[in-house]
């Protein structure tokens, strides 16, 4: 069953509790930030910050100004170049249609952080591992909603099945139309074959730094089309040369 999150920005006031829930559900410690020019903080998706509101600003064709913002993280790409690349086979499509990396098994390369559409993968140095958003999924699968749809104040965040979402987003397009605001579109509905994070935008795509055609990278394809049937033995192999080097380095140690 495809669960899937609106966000509609016309209902957002950039509280960021949502940004706060996250971190409290997940356990996700504060970091030391820099003020870069923007209310947008902290500036990048990290290991420990997995959601964050982000800020844009446009001229209005009357010369005011429109402050956009939207809640951004992983969109849980139905076609998802993480999925593709991760050797290891660390990153999976859940039951519930999520995108979710699995720790035990990912093995440090970067690969899925390097090529994610949307630059939302966190990478821990110290651990070793890649994370991001992972929909909550110790949450849905236990009947309960994600923490930041949980906490939102304003309805702005809403979760379900995908077809009562899309209907939610028509809805407040069709309002948002009513009253004269033609740039309003819905953005996820088909980018990479649909996105598990639907927005309401009340203008491009781009103004919310949002890729208005996001697409694979060629290179991505080809890695996943020649190295896929291989991964399993060269993930082997590398394990393989790990464990070797480990006696080389015994024998070094007990000479
Ligand atoms: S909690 Fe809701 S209203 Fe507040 S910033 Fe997040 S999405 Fe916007
Ligand atoms: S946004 Fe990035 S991490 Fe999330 S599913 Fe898409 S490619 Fe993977
Ligand atoms: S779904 Fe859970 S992990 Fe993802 S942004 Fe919301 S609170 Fe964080």
């Amino acid at each position: 069953m495809q669960k899937t999150m609106l966000v509609d920005t016309s209902k957002c006031t950039a509280c960021r509790a949502c940004q706060v829930a996250c971190k409290q559900w997940n356990q996700l410690p504060a970091e030391q930030t820099e003020f870069t020019n923007s209310l947008e903080n902290p500036a990048n998706f990290s290991p420990v910050t997995w959601t964050k509101i982000v800020f844009g600003e446009e001229k209005n064709d009357n010369g005011r100004v429109f402050w956009p913002f939207s809640k951004q993280g992983c969109m849980h790409c139905t076609d998802a170049a993480c999925i593709k690349v991760c050797p290891a086979n660390a990153i999976s499509r859940t039951d519930l249609g999520t995108v979710y990396i699995d720790e035990s098994r990912c093995i440090g390369c970067n690969y899925c952080a390097a090529n994610c559409t949307y630059n939302v993968i966190g990478f821990d140095r110290v651990a070793n591992v890649a994370r991001k958003c992972t929909f909550c999924y110790d949450r849905i699968t236990n009947g309960e909603i994600p923490a930041c749809v949980k906490t939102c104040p304003t309805g702005a965040l809403q979760y379900g099945d995908r077809n009562e979402m899309v209907a939610l987003a028509n809805k407040s397009l069709q309002q948002l139309r009513a009253k004269g605001n033609d740039k309003a579109n819905i953005y996820g509905l088909e980018e990479l074959d649909g996105l598990g994070v639907l927005y309401v935008l009340e203008s491009n795509p781009a103004t919310y730094g949002l890729p208005e055609n996001p697409k694979i990278r060629l290179s991505t394809h080809i890695w996943d089309i020649i190295f896929k049937p291989v991964r399993v033995l060269v993930v082997a192999a590398a394990f393989f040369a790990l464990w070797m080097n480990r006696g080389d380095s015994k024998k070094q140690d007990s000479a």
